[in-house]
């Protein structure tokens, strides 16, 4: 017969030996272990550190009542009744950070400027704009509430109160609320170190000489870029060519200091390909073929105690299978207890999508809503898992499920907005 037997690989519908995305996630999710060492850092460096014990409060937040506006503070017994006005002399005035320890007496009020703290026996606040001045008097009408413009000792966090849990990757109002309590120092996990190299002999660093057949390297820099914004300490490993002998001493040495190493290229069936053959010997290493696409090649284990992520080398896979593997598995190890999730939305396709069923696919998208508020997704062009263009002009993933198969225009899909990270 004139025919080859094809041996099984991405371009089937259906390969035997395939796990899905959602297997695959588990099993690493399985692997990956909380780092457990904590240190003592300033607040002032805190971003994107993860709290390494909870957050308690040792004071009332805030510490006394105090005004929200720049008014009159009066007694609510003072406040005249339906279609009354009343008149109320000034005898003070109280501005923040200078408490005043005179008395108020029934009938008068006190001129008191925002986050004053409130005079003993005054529990109102007249906004300054509601009220009208007439010498040293003030007159108000009777469209106020006992207790209002009062902000209460302890109304945003009260002492001995869990302020945030262990666990919290620390964001900006976060850091504000821990100094509010007065607290410099807080105790926050270690931050990961991440190695990162790329592979292949076509793979070109800045200013090294062209040759026919070379790229520059990018999948390093999009790497350590996401690895630096998810708090990682990221060492360059450089570009290993395709050499067992150099790839193994990267491996070692990768091994030697870093929580988890990031790879991408070689993990295929490619000729060139040989960090299969490598790490069967120095670590316990699967190689996997996802269903997906793209980013169907993966490798993941261990060497020694470090996690070992090898990345397929094209470009756009690497972004996807950082994303849909690497994070969560990041933010495991970094002992983030509520992990980043991108909630998914359906949104309306503007364009049929041709798709096999029996693997994901994570097609880059625009998402956007339209003028009758419903969400729309288009693709940002073509797909191919090399034109990383398509992912930095892309805000979401459009995911294209397992089973699902070709979209026709109009059709909802699910939608991944990308978090912060991308
Ligand atoms: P590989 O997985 O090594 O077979 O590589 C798959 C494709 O990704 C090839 O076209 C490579 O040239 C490309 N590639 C591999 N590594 C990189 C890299 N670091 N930056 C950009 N493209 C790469
Ligand atoms: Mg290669």
């Amino acid at each position: 017969m004139n025919r080859i037997d094809k041996k099984s690989s991405c371009a089937d519908e259906q390969e035997s030996d395939t796990l899905t995305v959602n297997q695959a996630l588990r099993n690493m999710l399985n692997t990956v272990e909380e780092k457990n060492s904590n240190e003592l850092i300033h607040l002032s460096t805190a971003v994107d550190r993860v709290l390494g014990k909870p957050i308690m409060s040792s004071i009332n937040v805030p510490s006394h009542c105090n005004s929200a506006v720049d008014g009159y503070a009066i007694r609510s017994v003072d406040l005249p009744h339906h279609g009354e006005i009343t008149c109320l002399p000034i005898v003070a005035q109280v501005v923040a950070g200078h408490p005043y320890h005179g008395s108020l007496n029934s009938g008068e009020c006190i001129q008191i400027m925002t986050g004053a703290q409130m005079p003993d026996s005054a529990d109102t606040v007249i906004m300054q704009e509601h009220v009208e001045l007439e010498g040293n008097t003030i007159r108000i009408d009777a469209s106020h509430v006992p207790g209002q413009n009062v902000r209460q000792a302890g109304e945003d966090i009260q002492a001995g109160q869990v302020v945030l849990d262990a666990g919290t990757q620390l964001t900006p109002p976060q850091i504000g609320l821990i100094a509010s309590l007065g607290v410099a120092e807080i105790t926050v996990k270690t931050r990961l170190t991440a190695a990162v190299f790329s592979t292949g002999d076509e793979v070109l660093g800045f200013g090294q000489p062209t040759h026919e057949g070379c790229i520059y390297d990018s999948n390093r820099y999009s790497l350590m870029a996401a690895l630096k914004m998810l708090g990682c300490n990221v060492l360059d490993m450089g570009i290993i060519p395709d050499d067992p002998v150099k790839l193994q001493q990267a491996f070692t040495l990768s091994a030697n200091s870093a929580d988890i190493i990031f790879t991408s290229g070689g993990v295929s069936v490619g000729s060139a390909d040989y960090t299969k053959q490598i790490l069967s010997k120095t670590g316990s290493i699967n190689f996997w073929k996802v269903a997906m696409k793209p980013g169907r090649p993966i490798a993941f284990g261990k060497i020694n105690d470090s996690i070992f992520f090898g990345h397929p080398g094209n470009p756009v896979a690497v972004m996807v299978t950082f994303y849909q593997f690497a994070l969560p598995c990041l933010q495991k190890m970094m002992g983030i207890d509520k992990p980043l999730i991108t909630p998914l939305i359906q949104a309306r396709c503007t364009q049929p999508i041709r798709k096999l069923a029996g693997r994901t696919e994570f097609q880059r998208g625009v998402l956007s809503r339209g003028k009758s508020g419903q969400w729309h997704v288009s693709t940002t062009g073509q797909q191919g898992s090399g034109v990383l263009r398509s992912m930095s002009d892309a805000n979401a993933f459009i995911i294209l499920n397992h089973d699902q198969s070709s979209i026709e225009e109009g059709d909802w899909v699910t939608v991944q907005p990308f978090s912060g990270l991308f």
